[in-house]
C-alpha cells in the first residue's frame, strides 16, 4: 500500500512504517468516547437487537417485500435471497452501524520526528445511499500534519471503511471521517476528499451515468494556509478519473 501514500520522499516512508511498528508507546482508541465526538447517523433510541435476531427479521421482512412484488420465492434461485440480503446488511455493507465494528486501533507517540503533510490517496469509498439504499462506489483521499501521533497507514483506510459501511449521504461520511481521524490524531489539521459515483443517480431518475460527486472537509492548517490547501489538491486525483461508461 505504500504507492498510495505521498510524503516527502519514499525514504521517509518506509522509516516511518518501522517506527510505528517497534514503538512501545501509544494509546489505544476509546471507540465509545470517539464515536460521541463524531457527527452522528440518525438512529433511534430503541435497543438493539443482536446481530443474528436482525438477520432473522429483515430476512423476514425482505421475504414480503419479494412476494408484493410477485417473485416465487420457492425458485430455486430466490428462495435463500432474503436470507442472504440479511447476512449483507447486518455482516457487511451496513456493520458501521455497530459501535463494536470499529477497528482496534493503537496511536503511536510520534518518535521519528516526521512534521510534514501525509497523504494517502486513493482509498477504496464503497457505501450506500441511504435514500435509496443503492450503492455509492467511490475513492476517499485523507491527508494530515503529523503532530504527537501516528497511526499505522492501513488505519485510515479501515476508518474510512467503518463510516462508509452505513447507509449514507456522501456529505456525512465526509465529516464523520474527518472528525474521527481529527480526534484520534489530536490534530485539526486534517483533510478529507470523497470522490464516489452514485448508482441511485446513474441507474434511476435522472438517469446520468458520467457524474461524479466530490465533498471535501478541511480543518486547521488546510483550510487556513493556501499553499498547504493547494498542496493537497495537488497530491490527490481529478475526480473525472472515476467516470465509466
Ligand atoms: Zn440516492
Amino acid at each position: 500500500m505504500h504507492d498510495t501514500v505521498r510524503t516527502g520522499t519514499a525514504l521517509s516512508i518506509h522509516s516511518a512504517s518501522r517506527a510505528i511498528q517497534s514503538s512501545a508507546s501509544g494509546y489505544e482508541v476509546d471507540v465509545h468516547q470517539l464515536l460521541s465526538q463524531v457527527i452522528p447517523t440518525p438512529m433511534t433510541s430503541a435497543p438493539r437487537m443482536d446481530p443474528e435476531t436482525a438477520k432473522m427479521e429483515i430476512a423476514r421482512r425482505h421475504r414480503e417485500i419479494m412476494e408484493i412484488l410477485g417473485l416465487d420465492l420457492t425458485d430455486d434461485s430466490l428462495s435463500e435471497t432474503p436470507e442472504r440480503v440479511a447476512k449483507m446488511y447486518v455482516d457487511e455493507i451496513f456493520h458501521g452501524l455497530r459501535e463494536e465494528s470499529f477497528p482496534k486501533i493503537t496511536v503511536v507517540e510520534n518518535k521519528m520526528s516526521y512534521d510534514e503533510m501525509l497523504v494517502e490517496v486513493n482509498i477504496t469509498f464503497n457505501s450506500t445511499c441511504e435514500h435509496h439504499f443503492l450503492p455509492i462506489l467511490g475513492k476517499a483521499h485523507v491527508a494530515y500534519i503529523c503532530k504527537g501521533w501516528v497511526l499505522g497507514l492501513s488505519k485510515f483506510n479501515r476508518v474510512v471503511d467503518f463510516f462508509a459501511r452505513r447507509p449514507q449521504v456522501q456529505e456525512r461520511a465526509t465529516v464523520q471521517i474527518q472528525q474521527a481521524l481529527s480526534k484520534i490524531l489530536h490534530t485539526d489539521d486534517v483533510a478529507v476528499v470523497i470522490d464516489a459515483m452514485h448508482c441511485c443517480v446513474k441507474t434511476r431518475g435522472i438517469g446520468d451515468d458520467g457524474c461524479v460527486t466530490r465533498t471535501s472537509k478541511l480543518s486547521g492548517a488546510f483550510q487556513s494556509n493556501p499553499s498547504l490547501r493547494a498542496e493537497f489538491y495537488a497530491s490527490v486525483p481529478g475526480p473525472d478519473r472515476l467516470r465509466v461508461i
